[in-house]
């Protein structure tokens, strides 16, 4: 009998993991040739998901949960929940019932087929605010132009995967993950299949505008190097521009004389200059930024609690 894991991460989810399991019991009671379990990750919440979860796990005992010391984000507690997992496949499913259970039957079917990987990806963005939709849809069409990855529109993370796959995404082992790349770029055969977007079942979204943003720099930092690039063809055809005013200047002042009026142009090169020149330290400051938490070595995550037996090796 197959094993699939479902690696659940929650944070501040109390009101909708008890909707949530029931509805995926739901799903694993109509499958009965699969051995399921539950990976829960509770992502250092300060509601009561954590006593949900231990009631879960009182009553079910395919109930597994891991709890954090604090909260480290979705990205930690995908990485957690996906070392300890030990089935022949995983699923990564969000707690807000965003992602449709009813998928699931066909998700296992594709793998069966012979996919390493079968996807969920969201076909509209109803109830996404313009900005937002905006925004979104430039950062895929960026992202995917100057990257080695190729990221679908809409894919989130919601998917199942083998256990090769699975083995291979935890072999990437930077401590700062950008999954959406991550998953790319481990390759594999993956199968998209679309779901409609719906609202959360309860609770709010822990995503805003700003958090949205720096993790749409982080996503390019990550996989592309074309930022730093970009610093560099400003700067070569900045030199060229200048090069070709210094001779006009030269050739200017030696014909007509001096000419001291020129405020005006001094001040408005000097602004745009200097933007550059601060624009190109950024770019560079992003990049070493990465290396210096990389070079750390630090923990992806910390667990506080868990009930799951001391089997493969932790972090
Ligand atoms: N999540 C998490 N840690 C965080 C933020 C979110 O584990 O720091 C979980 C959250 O509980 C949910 C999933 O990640 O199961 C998706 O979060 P959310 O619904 O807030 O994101 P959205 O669907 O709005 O993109
Ligand atoms: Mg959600």
């Amino acid at each position: 009998m197959k094993s699939i894991d479902i690696v659940v991460p929650c944070y501040n989810e109390s009101q909708v993991l008890n909707i949530f399991y029931n509805a995926i019991e739901e799903v694993v009671l109509s499958m009965p040739t699969y051995k399921f379990n539950y990976i829960f990750v509770d992502d250092g919440s300060y509601d009561d998901t954590l006593s949900i979860l231990k009631n879960l796990a009182k009553k079910d005992n395919k109930v597994k949960y891991i709890s954090f010391s604090r909260n480290f984000g979705k990205e930690s507690a995908m990485y957690a929940g996906l070392k300890q997992s030990s089935g022949d496949m995983v699923l990564i499913m969000d707690s807000d019932m965003q992602n449709p259970p009813s998928m699931i039957p066909t998700m296992v079917k594709y793998i069966e087929e012979g996919y390493d990987c079968c996807g969920g990806y969201r076909a509209d963005r109803t109830g996404d605010g313009k900005l937002r939709t905006f925004f979104t849809n430039r950062f895929y069409k960026i992202t995917n132009k100057i990257s080695e990855v190729n990221m679908p529109n809409g894919a989130g993370d919601f998917r199942l995967m083998t256990r090769k796959m699975v083995d291979a995404i935890l072999a990437l082992s930077e401590v700062q993950r950008f999954s959406k790349g991550i998953f790319s770029w481990v390759g594999f055969n993956t199968k998209w299949i679309s779901f409609e977007n719906v609202e959360r079942a309860g609770g709010v979204s822990k995503w805003n505008f700003f958090k949205l943003f720096s993790y749409a720099i982080d996503g390019i930092t990550a996989f592309s190097t074309f930022p730093l690039k970009i610093a560099s063809i400003l700067g070569f055809f900045i030199s060229c521009f200048s090069f070709i005013y210094l001779i006009y200047i030269i050739l200017k002042t030696l014909i007509f004389g001096i000419d001291v009026p020129g405020y005006a142009s001094i001040i408005t090169i000097n602004l745009f200059i200097g933007g550059i020149i601060i624009l190109s330290c950024g770019i560079l400051g992003e990049y070493i930024a990465k290396i210096y938490l990389e070079v750390k070595k630090r923990p992806i995550y910390i667990m506080a609690e868990t009930n799951i037996e001391e089997n493969n090796d932790k972090k």
